[in-house]
């Protein structure tokens, strides 16, 4: 298993960017095409294009990929960071 610092990657799909905790292909991440559950809970279809990295991020993946990446560091000092946005 490759080293992975959070569980979760970024991926744009259907009009914005998610993230998912779905395992991405070894080359590409998702490449266009992939079906991909997100972190919001829809299941979109990935479109892996320059343009679609420009799209907006989606808030509830944004705010789950945070509580995500806190859960996973154990510093006390990035834990308040974290801790101090109110989630
Ligand atoms: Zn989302």
């Amino acid at each position: 298993m490759p080293y992975s610092p959070h569980p979760f990657h970024w991926v744009p799909a259907g009009g914005a960017r998610h993230a998912s905790a779905d395992e991405k292909h070894a080359v590409g991440n998702y490449p266009t095409g992939t079906a991909v559950t997100t972190l919001c809970g829809d299941g979109v279809i990935a479109e892996n294009t320059a343009v679609a990295w420009l799209w907006p991020t989606c808030a509830t993946c944004n705010a789950e990929a945070h509580r995500l990446a806190g859960a996973q560091m154990s510093s006390a000092r990035t834990r308040r960071e974290f801790g101090k946005d109110g989630r």
